[in-house]
């Protein structure tokens, strides 16, 4: 494992290059602003650069809030203000890991060699498709980035639709949750038996499946959407168990896989995401990653696709390229599931560490302000809980005694 240490070099010669200008970008960016003031930073990235919170496109439509609106700190500002050299709307075709050098390409079709001394994949993640069929199987939507809210903003226009959400996890119950606050109709389908099956315990998920409900979700539970035709007043979705739900747009939720595309074809090693060790670095010398796209060996080997991971990886990697080699090390960083109906906080374990859920026995009173599940493992230690209603404001109490 070398040690790095960015060249001091001027504008325009090899240069630390970030690819992507999601949060894993900007603030990788940010953070090693902090530790030296001078050191060349290209960032490159596909879309405008503008910077925005990306947890709050699913609860924008609650908030009457448009995907410009959602722009924090538009592009040339964050370039200007990190003494960064932005190549927006440019998309890395290629990396020449041998040579140090990306291949890129404007909007406008125009190539060029960009050299690099160190490199930080921040590609962040895709939306998985499932195929369907029928005549209007193309017309799914995904929200994964503020152009794709835009459209679904504009598709939704002003009146009040009918939307069937595919996927009943994190982001298709937010998106259920806004949407309805939105004075829309929300179908869900979802081939397992309760929202959220993979990340909550039962009752966790029957709280929530019963919340949501309450606000209007029609749940369409142990089935999947098979198929997308046009019908005569928009379009109607046939599930695996016949039905067919009519709707004037379908969402897709069904879960983010890694971009590790550019990583992939450079011959750098991926499995569920780009493999980085605790240092965040690649199979290749000088290239790093760190976000939606990357594998943290400091998190047993699994990609972690939140806020918190990023921000803490950040940290740990601008000071590994400012010249002090940091391992990144994970604090417990519970995740809140942005559904009002039903507050939720996760701190998930491991999912292959062996162990149940406990509830906890709450008096009438207080289950009714929701619950609380820890995760025991075969030792009889907590490694994990969830937080629901009103015990979502007990995050704090619950890490003091949650072990890592
Ligand atoms: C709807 C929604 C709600 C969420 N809510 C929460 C929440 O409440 N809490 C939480 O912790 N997390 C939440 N998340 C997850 C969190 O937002 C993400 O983990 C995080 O924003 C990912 O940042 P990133 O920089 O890794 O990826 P991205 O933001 O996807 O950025 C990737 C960047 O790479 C660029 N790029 C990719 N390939 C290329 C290429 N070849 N050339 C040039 N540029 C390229 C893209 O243009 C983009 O700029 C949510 C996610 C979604 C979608």
């Amino acid at each position: 494992m070398s040690a790095v240490s960015i060249p001091q070099t001027s504008p325009g010669a090899t240069a630390l290059v970030i690819v992507g200008a999601g949060l894993a970008g900007w603030t990788t960016a940010r953070e090693f602003r902090k530790l030296d003031a001078n050191a060349p930073i290209v960032l490159v990235t596909a879309d405008s650069g503008d910077f925005y919170a990306k947890p709050t496109l699913s609860n924008a439509c609650a908030q009457k809030r448009s995907a410009d609106q959602l722009v924090t700190t538009p592009a040339a500002k964050m370039a200007e203000t990190l003494n960064v050299t932005l190549l927006a709307h440019t998309q890395v075709q290629s990396i020449d890991a041998k040579a140090q050098t990306l291949t890129l390409s404007a909007a406008d079709g125009a190539t060029q060699t960009l050299p690099y001394s160190h490199l930080v994949l921040a590609t962040g993640a895709h939306p998985i498709h499932v195929p369907l069929q029928g005549d209007a199987a193309t017309l799914a939507q995904s929200i994964n980035h503020l152009g794709d809210l835009a459209r679904f903003q504009q598709l939704l226009g002003d009146t009040p639709k009918t939307v069937l959400i595919m996927g009943a996890g994190l982001i298709g119950c937010e998106f259920a949750n806004d949407l309805l606050q939105g004075g829309h109709t929300v179908h869900v389908v979802d081939p397992a038996e309760r929202p959220l099956a993979a990340l909550l315990p039962a009752g966790a998920g029957d709280q929530m499946r019963a919340a949501l409900q309450a606000l209007g979700v029609v749940w369409h539970f142990g089935t999947t959407v098979q198929a997308l035709n046009h019908s005569a007043t928009g379009l109607a979705a046939t599930l695996g168990n016949g039905d067919v739900v009519a709707a004037d747009l379908v969402l897709s939720a069904i879960g983010l896989r890694a971009d590790i595309v550019l990583a992939q074809a450079a011959g750098i090693a991926c499995e569920r995401g780009v493999v980085v060790n605790a240092l965040l670095q690649t199979g290749v010398e000088q290239v790093f990653a760190l976000g939606d796209c990357a594998q943290y060996a400091s998190a047993g080997a699994r990609t972690l696709p939140y806020v918190m991971p990023i921000m803490n990886a950040a940290r740990a990697l601008a000071a590994t390229l400012a010249g002090t080699p940091t391992a990144l090390v994970f604090p417990l960083m519970p995740v809140s599931i942005k559904t009002p109906a039903l507050p939720t906080v996760v701190a998930a374990p491991h999912p292959a560490l062996p162990g149940s859920w406990i509830a906890d026995a709450l008096d009438t009173e207080a289950a009714q302000a929701g619950g609380i599940w820890r995760f025991m493992d075969a030792d009889g230690q907590q490694r994990g809980f969830v937080l629901t209603g009103k015990q979502s404001t007990r995050r704090m109490e619950l890490a003091k005694t949650t072990v890592l």
